[in-house]
């Protein structure tokens, strides 16, 4: 006899903090009225607790910033509206194809909400002559789950409106350049039992809990090579067995991991050779190496990294832990390519009528100059998203959202790593998930037609070549990448390039009230060499504006010995940073390093 099957344990799965792809486990314990306290759960896992940005998650809760009612918005002033009306004048908007702007129809309330084309028709074929390529266009923030994001597919396919998938140019690339070389991937949790490892980037900073696994497996083999390709004054390269500091210069990293290959290195400069030289014999002895990689700089720089590590992984017989900005950029990216997404400058190429950018604040993460010409453009700007910020200043409408970690989901951390996550708590009474606001707006709930979800995520096997299906492209001419190889002449300034750290996030704006980050880091820091220091006049901690192409940012100064004469790094997380380098589609591309003066306050 059979006994009674007992009820089914329904667990939930725990919340992921996705603001970097270790996706490290989180839960907020409540310390008191408005008081969220950050823990980790698993700790016995592996897993070494949350580092700076993780902890920042309670901080958002009760953000003063937090977008809780819908608005309408114009020159005069922001007017709270309903919630209903607004995605109301969102949905019709999203259909129109070019007559009046959002606000004209309104005033007469004579649009029917339930009034959607049925079917799937490609924006491709909608075009009408004489009209911009696209009316409507969709960009839906890499890091909202796989389920919201193949919902935004779905919608842009129904109302034939264009769409794209932010993430960041460096993990766009890396995803591309490595997806397509048929590595042998492995997660940070995997990297206590390697015996030699080479890390390229400075992932200490970038990705401070994968640091926790690298120390595990040194404790294990105290003479284990660990192998760092890197900035010098960075923290990873304090805990390197050997370092090689690549000159910058967009490319430069992938060229120098393809010299530990080919031993060629008369392009990476005189003195680079005698190290790399080394590392191939080191490495080639492993039975279990493991490279460990990010990218900082542009699309193109990444993705010539991604290759080139592939290469070398192959070659070796190595496993590769990629690292990247946002958690879940490998599934948004593989998701794009296989659900018809055009690269996100081509949206802004065209400025369409009407744009609806969901959970991004675009015009903090690519800079004023790559975003704002379009945004000015655009008649009826919607954001749909959980807190204010630049972009959604510019927006006529602006919906309230649940942020990533108040929603259910899945995301891919990286090949093989799919994981679902539980919400770290409920979004407030009132403000729908963006997965909820899709589904208004008209996105249906199946996976008919367009963006499925499933068939990439064990596979990879997304054609990357396809037309359309690349976040950014790679048009910078060849031989226009500048570098430093010592001191700048004079009156052409230092090459500075973006650097993440552990403080920031990587989207400025978000963090600008947030309590902590702004007591301990109040202002960007800038690393650079005590020569070039000197030269401006300019002291260790002392402060210092930077000039480049696209404004001027004050910083606090970093110097140091190990930086390269002639090259910075600065913190990438400040939104006003991000305007600095002046990026463009058709000049120095989102990511890529520029020349700036630094002088003092
Ligand atoms: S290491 Fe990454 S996932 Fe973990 S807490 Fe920090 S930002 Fe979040």
């Amino acid at each position: 006899m059979c006994s009674e099957p007992s009820a089914a344990v329904v667990e939930t799965p725990a919340a992921r903090c996705l603001l970097c792809n270790v996706g490290c486990p989180v839960r907020i314990r409540k310390g008191g009225p408005d008081r969220y306290l950050p823990d980790s759960p698993a700790r016995d896992a592996g897993y070494a607790g949350l580092c700076g940005r993780g902890s920042v998650l309670a901080d958002l809760l009760d953000h003063p910033d937090r977008l809780l009612n819908a608005s309408r918005c114009t020159a005069g002033g922001c007017q709270e509206i309903g919630l209903a009306a607004a995605m109301q004048e969102a949905a019709v908007a999203l259909e129109e194809k070019g007559a009046a702007p959002v606000s004209g129809f309104m005033e007469t309330g004579a649009v029917p909400f339930s009034g959607r084309a049925k079917g799937t028709v490609p924006f491709s074929q909608r075009r009408e002559k004489g009209t911009a390529p696209f009316a409507a266009a969709i960009i839906a923030d890499g890091n909202l789950d796989l389920d919201t994001l193949a919902a935004a597919g779905r919608l842009a396919a129904s109302v034939g409106a264009a769409w794209s998938v932010f993430v960041p140019p460096s993990d766009a690339g890396l995803v591309h350049g490595l997806d397509a070389g048929g590595s042998a991937f492995i997660g940070p949790e995997d990297l206590a039992d390697a015996d030699a490892i080479l890390i390229v980037g400075n992932a200490y900073a970038t990705h401070p809990v994968a640091a926790h696994w690298v120390f595990e497996a040194r404790k294990a083999r105290p003479r284990m090579p660990v192998l760092v390709m890197a900035d010098a004054s960075g923290v990873t390269a304090d805990y390197a067995t050997s370092v090689f500091q690549p000159r910058l210069r967009s490319g430069e990293a992938a060229c120098a991991v393809a010299a530990i290959l080919t031993g060629q290195t008369d392009a990476l400069g005189p003195e680079s050779g005698r190290t790399l030289a080394t590392w191939r014999d080191r490495l080639r002895g492993c039975k279990s190496l493991a490279i460990v990689v990010g990218a900082e700089l542009d699309y193109a720089d990444a993705r010539a990294l991604g290759t080139e590590v592939a290469r070398l992984a192959a070659e070796l017989g190595a496993k590769v832990c990629p690292l990247t900005t946002y958690g879940a950029a490998w599934g948004a990216v593989r998701l794009a390519a296989s659900a018809g997404a055009v690269p996100i400058e081509t949206i802004l190429a065209e400025a369409p009528r009407t744009l609806l950018v969901m959970g991004v604040d675009l015009d903090s993460s690519l800079g004023r100059a790559a975003v704002g010409p379009a945004l000015d453009k655009v008649v009826n700007l919607i954001y749909a998203g959980p807190m204010v910020n630049r972009t959604s200043r510019r927006a006529s409408l602006m919906l309230p959202a649940a942020f990533p970690f108040e929603v259910a989901g899945r995301a891919l951390l990286g090949p093989g790593r799919e994981v679902r996550f539980g919400p770290l708590l409920r979004p407030p009474a009132g403000v729908p998930t963006i997965r909820e606001i899709l589904a208004a707006l008209g996105s249906s709930a199946d996976e008919k037609g367009a963006a499925p979800v499933s068939g990439f995520m064990e596979t990879g096997a997304v054609p990357f070549s396809a037309k359309g299906t690349v976040p950014f492209s790679q048009r910078r001419e060849k031989g226009t990448a500048p570098f430093a190889d010592g001191p700048g002449a004079p009156g052409e300034g230092l090459l500075v390039a973006p650097a993440q750290d552990p403080f920031h996030f990587a989207d400025g704006n978000l963090t600008r009230s947030a309590a902590w980050p702004q007591i301990v880091r109040p202002r960007p820091v800038l690393a650079m060499a005590e020569i070039d220091a000197q030269a401006a006049g300019l002291v260790d901690r002392g402060r210092a504006v930077v000039e480049g192409p696209g404004g001027s940012v004050e910083v606090e100064v970093a110097a140091g010995s190990t930086q390269r004469p002639g090259q910075a790094r600065i913190s990438a997380a400040f939104a006003e940073v991000r305007d600095m380098f002046g990026w463009t589609w058709d000049g120095r591309r989102p990511g890529e390093p520029v020349r700036a003066r630094v002088r003092k306050v």
